[in-house]
């Protein structure tokens, strides 16, 4: 038995001084004073406790096109927990011609044995077909609740209709979908007019995919969402013309999900105009967007409008990967960046210590949200009796100094590359097992798959 002592234990209504006692992998008992004979005590005096968090976005071991992530499981997990990540969701995804069986045996090819943090897997869908119709029982069965289906790029994108008709499956199944929502025609006939007009530089990626053509993805996709009466989420959430849309059909009733990602937060389109090649590192989809955007989505968080922060992490090398087709041809540059480790620095530095949000709501953000969203909760999501013993212990009275040479991501920058982060992530306990200690990996490899529930339900019992 262990019992955590003297730290401010972080909810999503409220933060107390308790103890917190552990006993293998579960927390059974938080109390204030506890005093259990022959327990080992650490000592948290003046550190907030965190249930663990969890990253509802990832693509590790991905092949995307002409390239393959920079991380892998044994890597991204690694960031991952050492970031206080203590579960991830990453996209298992079906490559055409593929059964979900197997794109998810795929999945646990690379995850299983290997990961430092707990994980589970969306499925994404690219071909839907009655034999794919009939595999959401097993998926079910298996603990896939969550789907996504992309409206853009042309190896992965489903039509309208299949989106429809893949809404009413999933809610069948008690689960949910998250779409991509870009306009994914659109974004091909921007690219052909800049290819056409020889704009092939950076600084025409947001001209490729400006913001109405995420917003009208949005529109689109709850419109379908409304017919096919199924609640939705939207991934990545870039943009306010999105934003508005949303909170509109919030309005009249429909249940309509977001998450947005740390880069949408904290970096703008001015990054495309870098020199040289430094402005590759910040090609991915949606692109960057204007501060009026960054200042709407802050506001979505500290309004709790926006229901959680996931990293969209699909790390490419600079070099050898982001620069291979040189500065000329945006369009071939491998889309996406790093940022599983560095969630919770950054929420808790420009969202805490900012005043733009407070602890409390960092805490649903970066993890109680997701866990009730996606059927983790109470298993995961809350440091309460009887729930995994999933616990970030995070000293707001250190620094970190934020920087590709120090970092886990097996990536040669950090888009955040010297940012001093106003607090540090000391130690991580997983299912009760201390698995970071002064901010350093402790015990690797020791994540395990998480099968998860329904979607939705203990969400919506708030
Ligand atoms: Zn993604």
């Amino acid at each position: 038995m262990v019992v955590l002592k003297g730290g401010t234990v972080v909810g999503s209504e409220k933060s107390e001084i308790l103890d917190i006692a552990v006993d293998g992998e579960k927390i059974v008992k938080v109390g204030k004073n506890l005093d259990i004979a022959d327990a080992d005590v650490v000592d948290v005096t003046g550190k907030l406790l965190f249930p663990g968090f969890i990253d509802t976005h990832t693509h590790f071991d991905l092949d995307a096109g002409a390239f393959h992530t920079a991380d892998d499981f044994t890597s991204g997990t690694r960031a991952a927990i050492v970031g206080g990540t203590t579960c991830i969701l990453d996209f298992a995804t079906q490559n055409r011609g593929e059964t979900l069986k197997e794109a998810l045996a795929n999945w646990h090819k690379m995850a299983d044995d290997v990961s430092s943090c707990d994980y589970g897997f969306h499925m994404a869908i690219s071909e839907w077909n009655e034999e794919v119709r009939k595999e959401l029982d097993y998926m079910s069965e298996n603990g896939i609740t969550s789907y996504k289906l992309y409206m853009a790029y042309d190896n992965l994108r489903v039509t309208d209709a299949q989106i429809y008709d893949i809404l009413k499956e999933v809610k069948k199944q008690g689960g949910i979908v998250g779409v991509h929502c870009e306009n994914g025609d659109i974004v091909n006939v921007r690219i052909a007019e800049n290819k056409a007009a020889g704009n092939g530089s950076i600084k025409f990626v947001p001209s490729t995919r400006p913001d109405i053509v995420e917003a009208e993805a949005i529109y689109r996709y709850m419109m379908i969402g409304k017919m096919a009466e199924s609640p939705l989420y939207i991934v990545h959430l870039s943009t306010k013309k999105g934003y508005d849309l949303i909170m509109e059909a919030r309005k009249e009733g429909q249940k309509v999900y977001m998450e947005t990602c740390p880069q949408y937060l904290l970096m703008d389109e001015s990054k495309y105009d870098l020199p040289g090649f430094e402005s590759a590192k910040y090609v991915m989809s949606p692109p960057l967007r204007k501060q009026e955007d960054m200042d709407c989505l802050w506001n979505a968080i500290s309004n709790d409008d926006i229901d959680f922060i996931g990293t969209d992490h699909c790390s490419f090398h600079f070099k050898g990967q982001k620069d291979y087709y040189g500065t000329d041809e945006y369009y071939k540059i491998p889309n996406g960046g790093p940022g599983v480790e560095h969630r919770g620095l950054l929420l808790y530095t420009f969202g805490v210590a900012k005043n733009r949000i407070t602890k409390e709501q960092m805490c649903k953000q970066l993890s109680e949200n997701a866990a009730k969203m996606f059927g983790l909760y109470p298993r995961k999501g809350i440091i309460a009796e009887g729930s995994d013993a999933d616990i970030v212990v995070l000293d707001p009275n250190q620094t970190t100094l934020i920087s590709a040479k120090t970092q886990e991501q097996k990536v040669d920058y950090t888009p955040y590359e010297g940012i001093e982060a106003s607090c540090k992530i000391e130690k991580v306990y997983l299912r009760g097992r201390e698995v970071v200690n002064d901010g350093k990996i402790s015990k690797e490899k020791q994540g395990t798959y998480i099968s998860r529930g329904r979607c939705i339900e203990s969400y919506e019992q708030k």
